[in-house]
């Protein structure tokens, strides 16, 4: 017999079927197809006819997965054949991939290759088995990533609407300001012209009486003039009115005649839509590719060369490495000692040096250090090659610098040109006051010239942005989101190929982003991405921010880590 559904409790009969007393059903003799009690489990279904091989199965397990096994197991066994009907399978042909009976057999599967149907039966669950976990797998995938985008939409059409709003918002308020301005302006304009329109109105309204009223009397004396009877002429004389209207000159006073409107500078050319309304902005998502260790005690200074080299600097070790950044460490090519406390390359791919002296160095061939060029007496401690091959420099009277800036210290930036020729200077902002205190790293954006300047020896400091006019910009003193509120300890700056401004904040472990007015996109906790300390800066020609770390204070013998970092 064959049991194609699984049995359910609703087929379960009053009584058990065996004693034919018992109310209390337990098991299910699936050989018998017979429902029995506990009792007749052992007292009479044990007795019947070879049932030693029966499987029993416990009401309760009666729709499980193991209990339908069992069932197949034993359905196994009285498998009718499909096309003998009077006969039962008992082997499987696996050339015919079918169940096959005795009959079966010597009609049609001659020399055919045979299995056990419970092996077959075996892989075929084991295979059905093997597909519903994939099929579980997948499904549980997609449940995934439906609620994924389902957030991500939900996510960014609250963006789009919450910056959809606030551009209007913005569009509102400065309509709202220039049409006061505009309705203002032409009330004043009104209260300029309209009192002197009245009065010129009115003086001519006097004039025009005055002109007819001389006309007409001019008129009646030139025809009295023109009479020819003499005794007329001298009646006339009698009622002759003399009287002139009184001559006075008015002056009018036309203040509008001496008014001009000049427009406010807002669309001039260097006013573009980010000042003068706003713009978007990519606010980056720093992600931590690779960390390395180094053998510094801090990384002063980082730089990328094109070939996937780059050189490392710690100034108290005296230490400055050629490296490659290999997979999980940095292979060093070439060792100096020197004190290096700012790098460049120059238009010819050379390598300057600055060191605190006053000299900035090369590295030559022989890979020995040659001066490029002295500032003497001055010291340099800091150096940029610009996009347009212009060197700049900053210099002091000494260094280690001296905090606050004596009166008579020198704290400069210059601007030197392809052959090192000097252009500019840069000292004193236009109220003669000392624009900085120590320039300790320098970039050029845009032909603007961004400075970072330390002011205390606790590392505290500010972005100062010139143009090369010499013109102070903007200065940037951290933001409200620092650890620690209020200070800012800048210790290197880079730029973007989308023109953003990247600053490090060592002290509070911290990343600044700035479009290139000063403004803040965002202020990043690097922390989470466990790096702490930032100190040196560079972008690599693939957009990897490469980070070098300064150590704590009290790891003596710590060793500074550098991180590459997606900016994304
Ligand atoms: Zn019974
Ligand atoms: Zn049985
Ligand atoms: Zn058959
Ligand atoms: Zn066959």
């Amino acid at each position: 017999m064959a049991f194609s559904q699984p049995t359910d409790d609703a087929q379960t009969p009053a009584v058990c079927q065996l004693c034919e007393e018992s109310s209390d059903i337990r098991w299910k003799c699936i050989n018998c197809d017979v429902f029995m009690c506990q009792l007749c489990t052992t007292k009479i279904h044990t007795k019947l006819k070879s049932t030693d091989k029966h499987e029993l199965i416990n009401l309760k397990d009666l729709g499980s997965e193991n209990a339908a096994k069992t069932i197949c197991k034993v359905d196994l066994q009285n498998m009718p054949c499909t096309v003998h009907n009077d006969q039962m399978c008992f082997a499987f042909c696996t050339d015919c991939d079918q169940p096959v009976c005795l009959d079966c057999l010597i009609e049609s599967h001659e020399k055919h290759k045979f299995r056990k149907l419970n092996e077959v039966y075996d892989i075929a669950i084991s295979e059905m088995k093997e597909l519903q976990n994939k099929l579980e797998t997948c499904l549980q995938f997609y449940g995934n990533e439906k609620e994924r985008f389902e957030k991500l939409l939900l996510d960014g059409d609250k963006k789009f609407q919450e910056i959809k709003d606030q551009i209007l918002l913005t569009e509102k308020e400065i309509k709202e300001t220039v049409s006061k301005y505009a309705k203002e302006l032409l009330q004043e304009l009104e209260s300029k012209w309209k009192p002197t329109e009245n009065k010129i109105t009115s003086e001519l309204a006097g004039i025009q009486k005055n002109q007819e009223d001389l006309t007409s009397r001019e008129t009646s004396l030139k025809k009295t003039l023109q009479s020819h009877q003499a005794s007329e002429i001298l009646s006339s004389r009698k009622k002759l009115d003399m009287t002139l209207p009184e001559i006075s000159v008015e002056s009018v006073n036309c203040d509008v005649l001496k008014t001009k409107f000049l427009s406010g500078n807002k669309f001039e050319k260097q006013n573009t839509r980010s000042t003068i309304f706003g713009d978007l902005y990519a606010v980056p998502d720093l992600e931590l590719v690779r960390s390395y260790q180094s053998d510094f005690g801090n990384v002063l200074d980082i730089l990328n060369c094109d070939n996937n080299t780059s050189f490392i600097a710690c100034y108290i070790d005296r230490k400055l490495q050629k490296v490659k950044f290999e997979e999980n460490n940095i292979k060093v090519e070439e060792d100096f000692s020197i004190q290096v406390r700012n790098m460049a390359i120059s238009m010819i791919d050379e390598i300057l040096l600055v060191t605190g002296e006053s000299d900035i160095k090369v590295i030559s061939v022989d890979k020995q250090f040659k001066q490029f060029k002295s500032f003497s007496p001055l010291k340099a401690i800091s150096v940029h090659v610009s996009q347009n091959n212009e060197i700049l420099v900053g210099l002091t009277e000494c260094y280690p610098v001296t905090f606050p800036a004596p009166e008579d210290s020198v704290r400069r930036v210059v601007v030197l040109n392809q052959d090192s020729d000097l252009q500019h200077t840069y000292e004193y902002d236009k109220d003669n006051k000392k624009l900085f205190t120590e320039p300790r790293k320098i970039i050029t954006l845009n032909d603007n010239i961004y400075i970072i300047d330390k002011i205390n020896a606790q590392w505290e400091g500010r972005v100062i942005v010139i143009d090369y006019g010499g013109q102070l910009l903007w200065v940037y003193k951290g933001c409200d989101n620092n650890v620690n509120k209020n200070k800012f300890y800048p210790t290197d700056i880079t730029s973007t190929s989308s023109n953003s401004i990247l600053i490090s904040d060592q002290q509070n472990h911290a990343i600044h982003v700035l479009n290139p007015a000063g403004d803040v996109i965002v202020c990043k906790d690097i922390k989470p991405l466990g790096i702490e300390l930032p100190l040196s800066l560079s972008i690599d020609i693939n957009g990897i921010l490469w980070i070098g770390c300064n150590t704590f204070k009290v790891d003596k013998d710590g060793k500074a880590k550098i991180f590459a970092v997606k900016n994304g």
